[in-house]
């Protein structure tokens, strides 16, 4: 079977490496030369990802069986309308039905009008007198969020971002000004995750959770980021994410595809969650219409090698066979090698001296992003994320500790956030999930889910006993 991977990134250099190990072969459109797709492509083409006739022209002309759009802007775009129209089945939804990410609006709204009520309070003032009255009217913290695209990094947090209401107000008017539009929620306390699935027409097929590090710094300190590293449990939960909890997270994105089909748009493609898991369960942040990036990189290196080409095809086509959905029980820890001041000013053109085959001896799995070829066990930094080390092991730290060990093969000036995958963020978190659930912290309606220290190891683990 013959696959044509869209885009350029680690994401798409793990799509293309999992559809390899399964036997099919890979042609690649992408704006760069990725160092670790060109090497697995039989053809690739410089291209725009975001052309809809040049990548459709590129598939047909290759022959592809299917296609596979990575990053979020080509779909948005109509890339995957353009393939289908050209009778190439795609993983990737269509143009109107990737607004479920290319509109924060288009989501609440879809959410609101079938009624799925796991998502904050929210409103999406039209004009600058509106949003001050949004934003005097809330009465708690709010978030403020473009409505576009904006690969992470646009959304503002009040405590985070922003300190005074005002100033929240000042940044949505300014979106507003550039023409715009611009949402405000009330901003939840908890913990994220994220959730993937497989829709086609035959189902919901859920992935691994996973919990992603979207700020630049360690200790969550900086600007967001597209993410900065994350990790994923054995058990496929998290240290603070319960099953009854994931299982709520499964019904939202379940409701997500009944609606959309509802308002008949066909979804074949990755449904991706962006939850908080707060006191009173998950409730949405965001969706997005493609693996995430890092997490899916987690996961599909998860993924059970050999049948990920015939999974995808199902999915594209619109019959999933459910046993083709089977992640192996080992937790990862995904962490990205980043320009030095990423996130706020990247110093680009540094050169990375690497040396994979040690990489790959230390049991660690090496994706390249923005990077390119400099010689020998070299690459010179792009902007952006530069490579992923994912470490797996039976427990999270030990994954995140087979990164530490597999950076000493990456040398040069370069950053990287240390403190994903500890024992002590583990425990951090774990610790403020149970303070939020604690009786009397605030009333919930739920009843107590996360097992206390002592507990065995069970669905709801702490880090301490995270099985393995
Ligand atoms: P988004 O692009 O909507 O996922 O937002 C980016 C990041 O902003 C999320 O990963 C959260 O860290 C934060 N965020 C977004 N919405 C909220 C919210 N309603 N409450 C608290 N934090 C939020």
């Amino acid at each position: 079977m013959r696959f044509l991977v869209v885009g350029g990134g680690a994401r798409e250099h793990a799509i293309g490496a999992t559809l390899a190990q399964s036997g099919a072969d890979i042609v690649v459109a992408s704006a760069n030369a990725n160092p670790g797709l060109e090497r697995l492509a039989r053809s690739s083409l410089r291209v725009d990802p975001t052309d809809p006739r040049r990548v459709t022209e590129f598939g047909r002309a290759e022959g592809v069986d299917v296609a596979v759009i990575g990053p979020e802007a080509p779909l948005a775009a109509g890339v995957a309308d353009a393939l289908r129209d050209a009778q190439i089945p795609t993983v990737g939804p269509s143009k109107a039905a990737a607004q479920i990410e290319s509109s924060k609006m288009f989501c609440r709204e879809l959410l609101t009008q079938h009624a799925i009520t796991a998502q904050p309070k929210w409103v999406a003032p039209e004009t600058p007198e509106k949003v001050d009255a949004a934003a005097q009217g809330f009465g708690v913290p709010f978030v403020v969020k473009p409505s576009g695209l904006t690969a992470g990094k646009g959304v503002w947090v009040q405590g985070s971002d922003f300190t005074e209401p005002k100033d929240g107000a000042a940044y949505a008017k300014s979106i507003l000004a550039q023409g715009g539009r611009v949402v405000l929620e009330e901003r939840l306390e908890g913990e994220e995750f994220s959730l993937m699935a497989f829709v086609t027409d035959s189902g919901v097929y859920p992935m691994p959770a996973v919990q992603d590090f979207k700020r630049a710094l360690e200790g969550n300190q900086g600007g967001n980021t597209g993410g900065m590293g994350s990790y994923s449990q054995r058990d496929h939960l998290l240290p603070f994410l319960p099953a009854a909890d994931r299982d709520r997270a499964v019904g939202v994105l379940e409701a997500i595809a009944k609606a959309l089909r509802e308002e008949g748009l066909s979804y074949r493609g990755i449904l991706y969650g962006g939850f908080m898991l707060t006191a009173e369960g998950p409730r949405l942040l965001e969706c997005n219409a493609r693996f995430g990036d890092p997490e899916g990189i987690n996961v599909l290196t998860l993924y059970e090698h050999g049948d990920f080409a015939e999974l995808l095809r199902g999915v594209a086509t619109g019959r999933v066979e459910p046993n083709l959905v089977h992640f192996r029980l080992r937790s990862t820890v995904v962490k990205y090698v980043v320009p030095p001041g990423y996130g706020d000013r990247p110093r680009s053109g540094g050169l990375l001296a690497i040396d994979p085959g040690a990489i790959t001896a230390a049991g660690v799995h090496l994706f390249y992003g923005s990077v390119e070829a400099a010689g020998p066990g070299a690459v010179r930094l792009g902007s952006s994320r530069g490579l992923a080390l994912v470490g797996e092991a039976s427990a999270i730290h030990e994954a995140g500790a087979r990164v530490e060990a597999a950076l000493r093969f990456v040398r040069g000036d370069y950053y990287v956030r240390h403190d994903i995958g500890t024992r002590e963020d583990l425990a951090r978190r774990w610790e403020h999930l149970r303070q939020l659930r604690a009786p009397g912290a605030k009333p919930s309606p739920l009843p107590l889910s996360v097992a206390p220290p002592d507990a065995p190891p069970s669905s709801a683990a702490s880090p301490d006993l995270e099985i393995g």
